[in-house]
Formats: C-alpha cells, structure tokens, sequence
C-alpha cells in the first residue's frame, strides 16, 4: 500500500456513545473478523461474543469503558482495485486516560467524532474535539444510535448541535447506527475520502524514525512493541537503536494488529515484508527486560542514527493511594504484579511504603480516581490480588518559610498544627470542569459545585432547544464552566453529579494551576494510637463533618475487640470526632490485624 492508499485515524467520543461498537463493526465490515452470521435461531450470548472485539482487557468489557488504546489494521475495498489500508486507533474515553488519547493521536491524521443521538453534545465531545483539532486532524462528524432517535426529533438536534460544533454544514454530519451497522459503510467512504493520507514516501533513503506508543509483555518473545512509523522502513533482520536508552537490538519479528498480531515477515510478497512510512505496526527485538521499552522512544536503524521525534508529555499523576496486599505474607507476589501491570500503563508511578498497622506495601500514583480504581480491578482481574487502597490525595505543594517547596504524595508526610507553623502557603491543584446539562438542572448542579468548593467561571447555552418540548433531551442545553479543587472531585462528586442530573449532565475537566488552600492534617486514633495509614488531609472548613464521618465509618469496619476501642479523628489535639467499640463479652481468638483488613476491604473503607 502506498502512502495514498493509507489512512491513520481514531474514534473520539464521550463514552458510552459507541466509539468501541463502531470500532468493531468497521472492523467486521472489512472482513478484519468475522461477522456474526444473520441467523435468527443464534443464540444471544454467542453473538454478544463478537462484539467488542476491540476491548479486551477484563475490566475494560465490564465496565463498558476503554483503558488502552489498541489499533487495528483493515483493509477496506471500496470497489474493485480501489482498496486502502485502515488504521484504526481505539480511542479512551474517560479523561483519567487522556495520555493514552494524547499518544494515540499522534499517529493519526483524522479522527470520526460521534455523538450520541439520544444525548447530543457532552463534556468530551468537547474536550476531545479541542485536542484533535488542537493537532490539525480533519474531524469526521458522526451522530450514532440512530435506531434509537428515530424520528423523534433527537437525531436532528444532535446534527445540528455537532454541525455548528465543528462549523460544518448539517448534510456532512453522518447519521449511523453502529449496533446494527446501518450507515457505517458510509463512515469508511469519509475516511477515505475526507482524511488526508499520512506524508508521502520520501525520496529514496530516508533513514528510519520509529515512535513507540504502546507495549507489552510476551513470555515467549519479550517485549513486544507497538510503533508508529514517522519516516523510512523497519524490516525484519534489521538493526535498530533506542533514542532514550542507545541500546541496539536486532528486529526478529515485524506485523500488524488486525485485530490480533499478525506477522509479517514471512509474507508470500517480499514487498509486504516491510513496515513503511505512515504504517502502525509491532516488533520484537529480543528486548528481555520490559525497564527497556520506553513509551514515547524513538528508533532508527543502527547505522543511521537519527534525533528522536518530538514525543507526548507524560501526564503527572493527580491521585496518590497505598496498595497493600490483603494478605499480610503477600508483598512479593503483589510486587510482581504491580511490575508486570505498569508495563502495560507507565502512567502509574510506584513507590514503596510501610505502615504500622497495614505492614509493607506501595505509594502508587495514577491520573484519576477512575484509573486508580481500574488499576485495582486489573490487579485482581488479571493477577489475582487482593488489595487495600487507602484513600486517596491529590499532590499537595508545601512552601516552607526558609524559601523551599515540597511535593506531598501522602497524607502522613503533611505538617502537623506545629509543622505548620513553619510553613508560609500550602498550594492544592485545580481543575477547570465542563459540565454540560439541560438547563433545568442547572441550580443543582451550581448547589453541588459551590458544596465542593467551586467558583462558577463561565455558562454558555449549547441550543436553544424549545423550553416547551416534553423531552429532556430537547431541551435548551448550557456548558458550564468551574473552578474546582481537584481533590473534591476524586471520591463522589461524579456520581453525585449524575444523580442530580437524572444522568443527563455529562462531566469532563482539564488541569489548571495550583491555589493556595486552608489544608490541615486529619489523624484517626485508635485507642489513642496513631494510624498512619488512615491521616487525610482535609480543607478546614470540612474537617468537623469528615471528622465524624470518618470516626462513625471506622466503627462499623473495625471488629469488637476484649477490650473496649475508642476511635478518635483529631487535628492536632484537637478531637473532633469519638467513637467507641464495645468490648466482646466472650473470649474469641482471632487474627486481629486480619480480620480487620478484612473488613476494611468488604466495606470499601479506604477507597
Ligand atoms: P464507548 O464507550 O464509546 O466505546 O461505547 P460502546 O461501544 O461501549 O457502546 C456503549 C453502549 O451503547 C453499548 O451498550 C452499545 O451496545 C450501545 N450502542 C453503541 N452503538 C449503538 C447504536 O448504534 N444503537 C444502539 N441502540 N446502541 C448502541
Ligand atoms: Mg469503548
């Protein structure tokens, strides 16, 4: 395939709008896997098996939402000797997973934004649009679900909303079905005719640059390593050296994802052996050690050395947690799969840590909440872990008097009342959030936020809509912009958010600079013990109610004892909170520090 014959692009949306079904369905339609066969008598489940061939992790299809971006090859014949190679990239759609968006991005030159029919315009229509176009991408409108809207009217909102979105005319807007493959045909047709074919091959010679963006761990093989090609050719047999790290290795094996890897090397056309200019594609060098393969390295060929390519920033982590084994023998096994699980998503730092109470375990830092808690299901998921989190902090910025900075990743680090004294600002990370609702909702949702801490910024109407219309959904529709601590938003706020909303509003937020903030130290006692792994780090205006909440929680999730608990929140010496526990009345022999980790665990106590 030639460059013109080529097309790099990914699939934006909101989640829940299709992106993965669309996905899937493309890829059935070009014959990349198997479509399930028109039988009327087939049974349910074993269609449900050929869908979402493309979310593959465990958690990924339970909860219905994308983590790792995979690619995919198809090839799509339009008509006879008129084929084009696809690339196609699965895009995350939640924002704890924007690096992984940010790194798939860069090997596209276009990208179909769908909307959902029933729900039009939502937060990450709008945040995804700004990173594609922030790229130069052509963007593809879409409106998806098109079965569901029917004729009510829904549909042609949504096309009129993601039109004057992306100021195009309404008749470019695609109107589709991903679930039963209606108007998808024409999504492949405006790929190929509206994306622009990645750069030309260069005249003769052009020396290799090879952008790694994902890989992953074969027991067999070693690393195997998911590259987009910027400029010349990778073939097997080559010799290849790592910009970052100025090792070499030889290429044992090259291919494509389609959807599986597919090699090939040992192609029956010489000319296909090879992965050229504009091409996704994986290799394996023999690279044993996954510390090796770095995300975002470049490769050139061993003799001909080449300046790396202008990589993706890697996302600071914004929530920090402990992760501890359940099972108090379990710190190796635990160690190895938190190993072998950051292989897969570096956007996790690592850390170990000890706590009096949980014994020996790890600092991790992730992007979000969500992230954090998808982590912890991979971990049990894939590698049979059972694990305490503790709660979870933002990073903290601590500015002392002397003139230094320190970076808090964790609560027991924070200053007590006396610490203090020492220190002239304490700093927490912002964020700016889009919320885009009804309007209806809106006093709510402003009710909610200033709760949270929040200063509203801007409210923009998204539609007019009609103010008499029975339906929701047709409502008029405001983007609301507000500045809120980051640290409000990682436990409730996104749930709370919903259901305020009845689901209608739809929620996404970017990074904004540090703030100067009234931050204390909260410590939980029991029995006048210290528990080191239980501090928070509270806003003070907050500390009476997460005081009491957390001494009334604790109660519930630590067993009786012979003798009497009492459990105190405190700053400093100042109690804010008690709580005591009533002694059994029997004797009863029980492993104290396990049964209580236990029950940490069974309520979610931590998290
Ligand atoms: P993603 O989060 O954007 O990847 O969305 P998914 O592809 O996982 O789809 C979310 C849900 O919408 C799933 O339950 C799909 O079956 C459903 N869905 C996707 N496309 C359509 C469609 O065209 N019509 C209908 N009725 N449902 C759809
Ligand atoms: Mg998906």
């Amino acid at each position: 395939f030639p460059p013109e014959r080529i097309r790099n692009f990914g699939v934006l949306a909101h989640i829940d709008s299709g992106k993965s079904t669309l996905s899937d369905r493309m890829l059935e339609m070009t014959g990349t896997i198997r479509k399930p066969v028109a039988d009327p008598n087939r049974l349910a489940t074993e269609e449900a098996k050929n869908e979402q061939v493309l979310d593959t992790l465990k958690v990924e299809r339970e909860r219905g939402i994308t983590v790792r971006a995979q690619s995919a090859t198809m090839i799509y014949t339009k008509a006879a000797n008129d084929s084009y190679l696809l690339n196609l990239v699965d895009t995350p759609g939640h924002v704890d997973f924007s690096s992984e968006l940010l790194r798939s991005l860069l090997s596209c030159q276009g990208a179909v934004l769908l909307v959902d029919a029933g729900q039009g315009i939502q937060a990450q229509t709008l945040s995804v649009l700004d990173e594609a176009l922030s790229r130069g991408l052509t963007v593809v409108g879409a409106v998806n679900k098109w079965d569901l809207v029917k004729d009510d009217g829904r549909g042609e909102a949504a096309v009129q909303e993601l039109s004057d979105l992306l100021g195009c005319d309404p008749s470019e807007i695609l109107r589709i079905s991903a679930k039963t493959g209606w108007g998808v045909e024409s999504v492949l047709e405006a790929i190929v005719e509206r994306i622009p074919p990645p750069p030309p091959i260069p005249s003769e010679g052009e020396n290799l640059r090879a952008l790694a963006f994902d890989s992953w761990y074969d027991s067999f093989r070693g690393v195997v390593s998911l590259v987009s090609i910027h400029e010349g050719e990778l073939r097997k047999g080559d010799s290849i050296t790592s910009t970052t790290t100025g090792k070499s290795y030889p290429v044992l094996d090259i291919g494509i994802l389609s959807p599986g890897e597919l090699s090939i090397a040992t192609h029956l056309d010489p000319d296909s052996r090879v992965l050229r200019k504009g091409m996704v594609g994986w290799f394996v060098c023999g690279m044993k050690d996954p510390k090796e393969a770095f995300l975002g390295d470049t490769f050139h060929l061993t003799t001909a050395p080449m300046p790396p390519l202008e990589t993706f920033k890697p996302l600071k982590p914004m929530v920090y947690a402990g992760i501890y084994p359940l099972d108090p023998g379990g710190f190796g096994k635990l160690e190895d799969a938190i190993r072998r699980l950051t292989l897969t998503d570096r956007s996790v730092t690592v850390n170990r840590e000890s706590s009096s109470f949980l014994g020996q375990g790890f600092r991790l830092g992730f992007n979000g909440s969500l992230h954090m808690d998808v982590f912890r299901q991979r971990l049990e998921d894939e590698f049979d872990e059972e694990v305490i989190v503790t709660r979870p902090l933002v990073p903290v910025k601590i500015i002392y008097k002397d003139g230094t900075e320190k970076t808090i990743d964790n609560p027991a680090d924070f200053p007590d009342p006396g610490g203090l004294l020492k220190v002239t600002q304490v700093m927490e990370p912002m964020i700016r959030a889009t919320i885009v609702a009804p309007d209806e909702y809106m006093g709510a949702i402003m009710s909610l936020c200033t709760a949270h801490r929040g200063i509203p910024i801007s409210q923009t109407y998204l539609s007019t809509g009609s103010t008499s219309s029975a339906s929701t959904a047709l409502k008029p529709r405001v983007s609301l912009i507000f500045s809120l601590p980051l640290s409000s938003i990682i436990t409730t706020f996104h749930s709370n958010l919903k259901s305020i909303s009845s689901g209608f509003a739809s929620f996404d937020y970017e990074e904004a600079p540090y703030e100067v903030s009234d931050l204390v130290r909260m410590n939980i006692l029991v029995s006048g013990q210290k528990i080191d792994a239980l501090c928070t780090v509270v806003h003070r205006s907050q500390v009476q109610k997460e005081g009491r909440d957390w001494a009334a929680r604790l109660r519930e999730a630590i067993p009786r004892q012979q003798h009497e608990v009492v459990i105190q929140a405190a700053v400093g010496t100042n109690i804010l909170a008690r709580e005591r526990i009533a002694p059994f009345r029997k004797m009863k022999l029980l492993s104290k520090q396990k049964v209580g980790k236990a029950r940490l665990k069974e309520r979610n106590m931590c998290v």
